[in-house]
């Protein structure tokens, strides 16, 4: 007899919630991580006393009331604002494109002149049909907008010149005529005081979890460990990458520790220029308004991902959506395993969307 009911592989976001809610309908569940640790990307750790987003930034969002509530039950989130800020050359711009960007960028006031500006430098770029992501961003922002906030940082993240990515990479370019640096327009938005780890640990405290334990060689020790499986891991992996693999991209992250209070005034700096290496610097104090005496900062360099590379963003093109559909069929079959989450469905969730796909799947299960 099966010693779980469910062995649920991943301590991410997607794993925690499956966890918690199955605890809550008197299910038992092991679960497992490869990492050393709980969280999966929303992992903080304490540094010099500070929260640090070991994988990357993460700011919580989102319009859904209910979702917005339910990450409430376990940590109490402050009013962190996002309003990150450009850096070209010696130049520094608000983000997103708003009219504070437009005031510094050409020395103007009224939404009006912004406006004529942006409709004069397209309708001079004269551009048809757009052929590639330049010809796009420039038909859809003008041509300052695109060389000094878009081009550069786009072509790092990607590693490829704009000329070489295809148009329908950028499907919009939102422009806001209004003086507003909130990034998102979501309804709800903050960070848990004292990070996101202790999110997991209290979605996980009903439930036995093992970190440093690859489900791979776990599985082979232990067949009939749980009489059902949430795999939030790479779906081709689990399936012996038997059609190829999906394509991801990576990040890689430098983090330092610097011998003074504020290095940069803001928790996202964005640098835009091709000749800059990495694409942005976090100062995660500045997430939670911390005071301590000294900073930590993440320079972020974006990256190929190759296997042994940590996976982030799925590249959701035709060839590795068509890929992923077959893969997708393949786990039709498995009666035995959900797939869950960003690496097991091959799709960038944000936070809320994957507890909302979470709670989906519960819903579904129970
Ligand atoms: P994960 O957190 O990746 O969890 C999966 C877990 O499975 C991992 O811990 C992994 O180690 C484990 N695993 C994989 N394979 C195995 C195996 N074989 N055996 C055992 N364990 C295994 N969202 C926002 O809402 N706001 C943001 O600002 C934001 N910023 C982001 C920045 C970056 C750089 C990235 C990459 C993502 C960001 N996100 C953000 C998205 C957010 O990280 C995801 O929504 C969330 O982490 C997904 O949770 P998950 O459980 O699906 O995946």
């Amino acid at each position: 007899m099966a010693k779980y009911d469910y062995l649920i592989v991943g301590a991410g976001l997607f794993g925690a919630v499956f966890a918690y809610e199955a605890g809550k309908r008197g299910k038992s569940c092991l679960v497992i991580d490869k990492r050393p640790h709980i969280a999966g990307n929303i992992y903080t750790e304490q540094v010099e006393g500070i929260n640090v987003h070991k994988y990357g930034a993460h700011i919580f969002h989102t319009s859904d009331k209910k979702i917005w509530e339910y990450v409430n039950q376990f940590a109490e989130f402050n009013n962190y604002i996002n309003s990150p800020v450009a850096s070209y050359k010696d130049e520094l711009y608000n983000l997103p494109f708003n009219m504070n960007t437009f005031s510094k960028m050409w020395g103007i006031k009224k939404p009006s002149e912004a406006k004529a500006i942006i409709e004069k430098q397209i309708a001079d770029l004269n551009i048809g049909e757009p052929k590639n992501l330049e010809e796009q961003a420039l038909k859809l922002a003008g041509t300052d907008v695109y060389e000094k906030l878009v081009k550069g940082y786009t072509e790092k993240q990607w590693g490829r010149p704009c000329t070489e990515l295809p148009a329908f990479i950028i499907k919009r370019l939102p422009l806001r005529f209004i003086y507003d640096n909130n990034y998102f327009n979501d309804r709800f938005q903050g960070i848990p005081m004292g990070g996101y780890t202790q999110i997991i640990e209290k979605m996980l405290e009903g439930a036995e979890v093992k970190t440093d334990t690859d489900y791979f060689d776990f599985i082979k020790e232990n067949p009939d460990i749980a009489d059902k499986t949430v795999y939030t891991g790479m779906i081709d992996e689990f399936f012996g990458f038997q059609y190829g693999p999906l394509e991801y991209r990576s990040v890689r992250f430098e983090t330092e520790v610097l011998d003074e209070e504020n290095y940069q005034g803001n928790a996202v700096v964005n640098y835009t220029h091709r000749d800059v290496p990495y694409t942005r610097i976090i100062e995660h104090k500045h997430f939670e308004f911390g005071k301590q005496p000294k900073t930590v900062i993440s320079r972020e360099y974006s990256a190929e991902w190759k296997p042994g590379v940590e996976p982030y963003y799925p590249v959701n093109n035709d060839k590795n959506n068509a890929l992923y559909e077959k893969y997708r069929e393949l786990a039709e079959t498995r009666k035995d395993v959900i797939f869950g989450g960003r690496l097991g469905q091959y799709k960038y969730y944000d936070m809320d969307k994957v507890i909302a796909a979470a709670l989906e799947c519960v819903e579904a299960e129970f």
